[in-house]
């Protein structure tokens, strides 16, 4: 079925973007156009790619040319957080933003990356995180925001685990007293956890399980444990297959990228985003 058809830019046209270096595989544009043209909005999105050295101009031009907000990926987010006139109190506890709403030429930085896998963990999984044990492997970025988030929605144990056990400390330090480094030999963590997510890129290449190094192995997971993968391709991940085979319950990255993308949305129009829509296009893009 075709999607909703994007009506052509004019000179009433609102715009915004996805910033970053390298940004031309970005999904941004296209979930984002998507969702404008299903509500039969005039606004349009476009990938910006903004060397290290121009993150600051690229700002001043949001401001500028008048765009209505732009979104953020890598490397920009730690940098755009420390140069928006503001900032969202989940933004200024990660120092990242993946989202800037220009209001009036006030900048205010957002994050919807932890609210977008929260979202993912319902939809996908009817998984809520209030009194559960959660496991987390990795400590980068993405691991930062689904942190902050499974401790705001009431998680009784975050355990972090991570190659480098120094920055697992700097995680859980954002959970609060729930939490905890988690030690990748214990293998009581992983049996307990109601929660196991895995935010290291491991699994990208698809080469399959002998070179892919993961930190926890499948055969330690279960059923009765939802076990998600941040990574949306290749969809499934040979991690979420396994899993899915020891009988768990199993979420892709593809959630997470389209609820943090339709936050943004919301964020920049205040209507609520097509989230339908946006997973169709979403969908058949990653089976391309
Ligand atoms: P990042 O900031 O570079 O962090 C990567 C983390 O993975 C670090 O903790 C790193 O450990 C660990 N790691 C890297 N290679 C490893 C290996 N071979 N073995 C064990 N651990 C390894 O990356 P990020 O931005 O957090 O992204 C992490 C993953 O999430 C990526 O796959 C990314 O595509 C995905 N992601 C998905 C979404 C979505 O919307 N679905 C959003 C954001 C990110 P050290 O600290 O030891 O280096």
């Amino acid at each position: 079925m075709a999607g909703p058809q994007q009506r052509p830019a004019d000179s009433n046209t609102t715009l915004v973007g996805v910033m970053g270096y390298p940004v031309r595989h970005s999904l941004s544009p296209l979930l984002h156009n998507t969702a404008f043209a299903a509500l039969g909005l005039n606004w349009t999105s476009l990938a910006f790619e903004v060397a290290p050295d121009q993150v600051a101009g690229a700002l001043s031009g949001v401001r500028a040319l008048g765009l209505a907000g732009i979104s953020v990926t890598m490397p920009h987010k730690d940098e755009v957080a420390a140069l928006v006139d503001e900032c969202s109190p989940v933004a200024t506890a990660l120092g990242a933003v993946n989202c800037v709403v220009n209001r009036e030429g006030t900048l205010r930085g957002e994050n919807t990356d932890g609210a977008g896998f929260l979202a993912s963990l319902a939809r996908g999984a009817g998984f809520d995180p209030a009194g559960r044990r959660c496991l987390i492997l990795g400590a980068g970025g993405a691991a930062r925001a689904v942190a902050l988030a499974l401790a705001g929605a009431g998680c009784a144990d975050l355990a972090v685990v991570n190659r480098t056990a120094a920055r697992a400390g700097a995680v859980a330090a954002l959970a609060g007293q729930v939490g905890r480094v988690g030690r990748v030999d214990d293998d009581a963590d992983v049996a307990q956890a109601d929660l196991v997510v895995n935010a290291t890129p491991v699994g990208m290449t698809g080469t399959g399980a002998q070179d892919e190094g993961w930190l926890v192995p499948p055969s330690l997971l279960h059923r009765g444990q939802v076990v998600a993968d941040l990574i949306y391709a290749p969809r499934p991940t040979a991690w979420l297959a396994a899993a899915a085979d020891a009988g768990a319950k199993t979420v892709d990255g593809l959630g997470m990228l389209v609820h943090q993308a339709a936050a943004q949305f919301e964020l920049w129009t205040g209507l609520p985003a097509p989230v339908d829509h946006m997973w169709a296009a979403a969908a058949a893009s990653a089976r391309v």
